[in-house]
């Protein structure tokens, strides 16, 4: 399980979390996750709720997620999103989460990128990230910013031609 970058308090108090302005912010479902969970993508499950789409699995009442334990890696990761880009994963971080925006350019911010990429790059999740590459969103958002670029490619050292193959294909 991923360490979380944000206090639960502060997020429950925040409430912003959770709820998307369009289907393309909704997290990806990886092929294990959609067995776990049961769905084929939470895009297609959102559900309407005063101009914004709402998660199916939050409880709106107490902005608890009703399947914690078990939300999907992009929850796991938010305020860090993984961004795809030339054939590859870029790990950004979202300014418009006020924790971000106070701590980026702090040691803390620092320390946990670095440990963000280290539990990235575990063979494990690398391996799904790489076959599941596809699902990935290229985001274009001005509220983001580069965190660790080219996860993929960081993991299998420099890429002297410029080719692809630290994803498999
Ligand atoms: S699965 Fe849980 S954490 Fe993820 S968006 Fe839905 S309510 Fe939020």
């Amino acid at each position: 399980m991923i360490r979380q970058y944000t206090d639960s308090a502060m997020c429950l108090q925040c409430k912003g979390c959770c709820y998307f302005h369009s289907p393309a912010w909704a997290p990806r479902l990886l092929a294990p996750e959609k067995q776990q969970i049961g769905m084929e993508q939470m895009s297609g499950a959102l559900i309407e709720d005063s101009g914004r789409l709402r998660c199916p699995f939050l409880q709106a009442a107490s902005h608890r997620c009703r399947i914690y334990p078990a939300r999907p890696l992009e929850c796991a990761l938010y305020p860090f999103l993984l961004s795809r880009r030339n054939d590859t994963l870029d790990l950004l971080a979202h300014r418009a989460c006020a924790v971000v925006a106070e701590t980026y350019d702090t040691a803390e911010f620092s320390l946990y990128a670095e440990y963000l990429e280290t539990v990235l790059r575990e063979p494990e999740i690398l391996s799904v990230l790489q076959r599941e590459y596809h699902l990935f969103v290229p985001y274009d958002d001005a509220e983001l910013i580069a965190v660790r670029r080219d996860i993929f490619g960081a993991e299998q050292g420099a890429r002297a031609d410029g080719s692809i193959s630290g994803r498999n294909e």
